[in-house]
């Protein structure tokens, strides 16, 4: 693993999916095999695989601290294309400092990780005025979760992480993104754990190569993935957990 400190110019970028993203890294360590965020190496110029570099914006809150005096207030996604909760971020703890600055501003705030380390921030989150605090969770069965995100925690780490979120509080969603084999059985792992769940099936083909090593590509399918979809949305409606489909 590569790791670089950076000091870039600006932290609150625009986004597609929310107002404004905050991204403290470039780079991911959990490197899943289906990551749509690798094409961050094209404008970095990092030549490494994914997944075995970070760029750490070691100035990202006391850019944030500027910037947001200077920006119109709106909904901020942390993060977009790495996880704000890595591995590193126990050690930098910048996504803690950018947290605390957005919601002692009172700007709207969506948290998005796979990592229970967001559990060490919930002091800030459960501060907040308008936060959601997200876990993506693509399968409830963590052995098709090892072969698409080796180094990403476990399943039921990361549902652990949003039943104490829940339990204090918290706005809790979960992302089924990407729906991997085994996502139909996750409505019911999230009983009483998340205030709503999003389903995108995310069909960017970096990972196709896995589920034919694994004999997995019958799952590859619109028909498997609309039943899949169909079964999520059901199992939501009767576990009495409102779902949007993206896809
Ligand atoms: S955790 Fe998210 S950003 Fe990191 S490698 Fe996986 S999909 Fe990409």
């Amino acid at each position: 693993m590569i790791v670089t400190e950076i000091r870039p110019k600006s932290i609150l970028s625009t986004s597609k999916v929310h107002d404004y993203v905050v991204n403290p890294y470039v780079g991911c360590q959990h490197g899943c095999a289906y990551c749509y965020a690798r094409f961050m190496k094209r404008f970095t110029g990092h030549r490494e695989p994914w997944g075995q570099f970070v760029d750490v914006k070691v100035n990202a809150a006391e850019l944030l601290r500027t910037e947001i005096k200077r920006k119109k207030r709106g909904t901020v996604w942390v993060s977009g294309v790495c996880d704000p909760y890595q591995p590193l971020e126990a050690r930098y703890r910048l996504t803690r400092e950018c947290l605390a600055i957005l919601v002692e501003n009172d700007w709207p705030v969506v948290v998005q990780t796979r990592s229970l380390l967001i559990l060490r921030d919930a002091d800030i989150l459960e501060a907040a005025g308008n936060l959601e605090a997200g876990l993506t969770v693509t399968t409830a069965d963590d052995e098709i979760r090892k072969l698409f995100e080796p180094n990403a925690p476990p399943i039921a780490a990361r549902l652990r992480a949003l039943e104490e979120l829940h339990r204090r509080g918290i706005r809790t969603y979960a992302m089924i993104a990407p729906m991997l084999p085994g996502a139909e059985a996750l409505p019911q792992a999230l009983r009483g754990k998340v205030d709503h769940v999003v389903v995108d099936r995310m069909n960017y083909h970096y990972a196709d190569w896995v589920y034919r090593k694994h004999g997995l590509e019958g799952m590859l399918s619109d028909a498997f993935f609309r039943h899949a979809a169909g079964a999520i949305a059901a199992a939501c409606a009767e576990a009495g957990i409102s779902c949007r489909l993206v896809t």
